[in-house]
């Protein structure tokens, strides 16, 4: 419950929409997190007591006041696709939608740095820039439905990280208008050193209003569909890739079993392990020779179209977990940075689990170096299996993101970043943004 008085004071704030009904808390208490069988169980009857949804930075401001003043927790949601429950009130108390301040405030013409409002879309963002001729730099498979403040706040990288690694690496995040979870909100500009403890916080440490970020020259990126003989080639063929002077937006390994659960869409159907790549048009040739130095055949090679939202993009990062779970929803799925060799950590795996883990891999620049990030599905055998699985991983030198916890250091590293906790104390005296997610701070 909240306070009526509250209640009535959000009322009356101008450029608020109040959302009380129940399928409207219920609907907006829940985000992606049922790929995670333990997060399922852990959620189910987490509720907010109500939902706003400010149309200007004022009325964003009138909620972080009032909620303030008597004490309530508050929760960010931009398009609620995250799948840690990132965006699940935990402690009940008011959820605030994000998606109605989407404006793009400008774009440099010298440099292509771009500011915008923490809802806009990824994908009405990309296009804009497009127009300017310059696209983002990394998106989640996700681009079409889920927001910019979603995306820094609660998302890690994915199309594009190939190349521009993640969104914690320093020169994608220039900047940062926050609003402070004070009786009296502040409106700050942070730049690049100050605004990088809020990034992937999940809206734990500062309410974000506006981001100013680095942009890419744009590329008219080509499909290209590659199967090989088997999967241990096809993790040749991807590193072959990585390896070249090649301009790649996206290159992704999926074992035989994965693809044979992907929709086909406009993709030629096979038994065969896959390469999915974007790459520039200057690329294609390069790419033919490598898969036939693999032998490996181009089975589809075309100008991205989009499709409505069945393009390549689609199938990969976490769209392939999304696919399969559509098959068969005992599917769940982990995330890790391999070690290098990564082909002795995947045969050790497969080894062991059989069919119960199935390969999917993406190539991804690590503090500047090419690595493959391993999206594994899993199927889901109970809490003490993932266990096993996870300290298999851990041993075999495998560095885990987990998805099935609920704090920003759990899916994280593990440890406390003081930083993002300085922040908390700065910008959220009290701790009522998203309490429970940020492990670091205690009030
Ligand atoms: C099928 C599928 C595929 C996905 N693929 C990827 C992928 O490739 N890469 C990736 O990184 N993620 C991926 N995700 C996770 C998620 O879709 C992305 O991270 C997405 O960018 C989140 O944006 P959102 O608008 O939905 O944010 P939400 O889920 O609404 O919020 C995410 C977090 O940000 C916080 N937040 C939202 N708005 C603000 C704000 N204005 N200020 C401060 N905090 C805020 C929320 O409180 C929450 O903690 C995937 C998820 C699914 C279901």
């Amino acid at each position: 419950m909240v306070p009526e008085m509250l209640r009535a004071e959000l009322a009356a704030v101008p450029d608020l929409t109040l959302l009380e009904r129940p399928e409207d808390l219920d609907r907006y208490s829940k985000d992606a997190y049922d790929y995670s069988p333990v997060l399922r169980e852990r959620l189910a009857s987490c509720r907010a007591a109500l939902v706003v949804r400010p149309d200007t930075v004022e009325a964003v401001a009138a909620v972080a006041a009032a909620c303030c003043r008597h004490g309530i927790a508050l929760t960010l949601r931009g398009a609620g696709t995250g799948n840690y429950g990132q965006s699940v009130p935990l402690e009940g108390g008011v959820v605030m939608l994000m998606g109605r301040l989407r404006a793009v405030r400008r774009i440099e013409a010298t440099t292509g740095v771009v500011t915008v409002e923490c809802g806009c879309l990824l994908k009405d963002l990309d296009q804009m820039l497009r127009g300017h001729g310059r696209q983002l730099r990394l998106l989640p498979s996700t681009w079409r439905s889920a927001t910019i403040g979603g995306f820094i706040a609660g998302g890690s990288g994915g199309i594009g990280s190939v190349r521009w690694g993640f969104l914690r690496d320093p020169g994608h995040l220039l900047g940062l208008e926050v609003v402070t979870m004070e009786p009296e909100p502040k409106r700050l500009q942070l730049e690049a050193a100050e605004a990088e403890a809020l990034n992937h916080a999940y809206g734990t440490n500062g309410i974000i209003t506006a981001l100013t970020l680095a942009t890419a020259p744009a590329v008219a990126w080509q499909e290209m569909v590659i199967d090989c003989v088997d999967w241990p080639s096809a993790v040749e063929l991807a590193q072959r890739c990585c390896g070249s002077a090649l301009d790649l937006h996206l290159c992704t390994v999926l074992e035989a079993d994965v693809v044979a659960q992907l929709p086909a869409w406009d993709v030629p159907e096979t038994k065969a392990d896959r390469v999915l790549l974007l790459v520039a048009p200057d690329a294609v040739s390069t790419v033919e020779q490598l898969a036939a130095d693999c032998g490996a055949a181009v089975v589809f090679s075309e100008a991205e179209q989009h499709h409505a939202g069945h393009g390549l993009r689609e199938l990969t990062w976490n769209h392939t977990t999304l696919h399969l779970r559509q098959h068969d929803p005992d599917w769940t799925y982990l995330q890790m940075l391999l070690p290098q060799p990564e082909l002795d950590c995947l045969h050790a795996l497969k080894q062991t689990w059989g069919g119960d883990v199935l390969i999917h891999l993406e190539a991804v620049r690590q503090q500047g170096v090419q690595r493959l990030a391993a999206l594994p599905l899993v199927r889901w055998r109970g809490a003490d299996a993932l266990e096993r699985l996870m300290q298999q991983c851990r041993d075999l030198g495998a560095l885990i993101f987990n998805p099935h916890v609920l704090t920003v250091e759990g899916g994280g590293l593990g440890v406390v970043d003081g930083d993002q906790v300085a922040a908390k104390q700065r910008l959220d005296p009290a701790g009522l943004l998203n309490p429970g997610k940020l492990g670091g701070f205690s009030s």
